[in-house]
């Protein structure tokens, strides 16, 4: 069980508490005061659900983990979108997926100056890389050691949250940030954390080259909990033909994750990856 204080700032009144849950959430989520109807009107036409919305820097966040930009809240283009189909309950990708197949995507960790990550994360980024690249996709995956060469940055969060990315852009590139709570998760070189670590960063590249949350219908499966429908609309939720209806306990998109928790790709996982990419 965990109690957690979320985002020390005078406008955070509430403090969300997890209980009868081993697992915790990439992110903490809690309803702030601050955010308007229009915002919440804005989330909701992007596809996520509107029960869980934190305003942080530049954005806010959604579904514990996933960055919508204040530019994204206020663009037009919103009001274009369509309502997709939705699937039934499991390995769902967004509308937008990475474009211009096969692709190579650089991937920079940021170790030093502002917003910096332990250098030893580095082998925790390796192994997640790695994951991705023993699948054979049309989508690898390249470790860069310069800022400005990365189509994913990763750098260090300000929340109290775990991590957090965002999803595809409409021209077809991958999101270009990944930000990571180093004091949330810890430091450490054993390979329990470096594989739990991993499992963290190939969650967030997830979002980044389109997966949503495994259980993205209800969080509370991995989050413990509540009840708590994430929603789906124009982001899309689309089931990825040939991947199951029913719960996988083991799915490494799944919202929440114990800590010291490791979920390489499962059989489900490869469906969905190799369906996709
Ligand atoms: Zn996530």
């Amino acid at each position: 069980m965990k109690s957690i204080l979320l985002f020390g700032i005078a406008l955070m009144l509430s403090v969300f508490v997890i209980s009868c849950s081993k697992n915790e959430p990439l992110e903490e989520v809690a309803a702030m005061p601050e955010v308007t109807e229009f915002v919440k009107s804005r989330v909701i036409s992007l596809g996520f659900s509107a029960e869980e919305i934190i305003a942080t820097e530049g954005g806010f966040i959604v579904e514990g983990d996933i960055f919508i930009s204040n530019e994204d809240i206020a663009a037009s283009w919103i009001e274009d979108l369509q309502t997709l189909q939705i699937g039934e309950n499991e390995q769902y990708n967004t509308t937008n997926l990475v474009t211009g197949l096969p692709r190579n995507i650089t991937v920079f960790l940021k170790t030093s100056g502002s917003r910096s990550l332990p250098a030893s994360y580095g082998a925790a980024l390796d192994i997640a890389l790695a994951r991705y690249n023993a699948e054979n996709l049309r989508v690898t995956f390249t470790r860069v050691y310069s800022a400005s060469a990365g189509n994913i940055d990763i750098t260090r969060a300000s929340g109290s949250y775990l991590a957090s990315a965002g999803f595809p852009t409409s021209s077809g590139n991958p999101y270009g940030s990944v930000e990571v709570n180093s004091s949330a998760i810890g430091t450490g070189t054993s390979s329990t954390f470096n594989n739990y670590l991993a499992t963290i960063l190939a969650h967030e590249i997830g979002h980044c080259i389109g997966f949503r949350h495994t259980d993205y219908m209800d969080r509370s499966y991995s989050c413990g909990g509540a009840t708590a429908n994430e929603g789906a609309s124009t982001v899309g939720a689309i089931h990825i033909p040939g991947t199951p209806t029913t719960a996988d306990p083991n799915s490494w998109m799944l919202a929440c994750i114990g800590t010291n928790g490791n979920r390489p790709f499962n059989a489900n996982d490869r469906t969905a990856l190799s369906y996709l990419y």
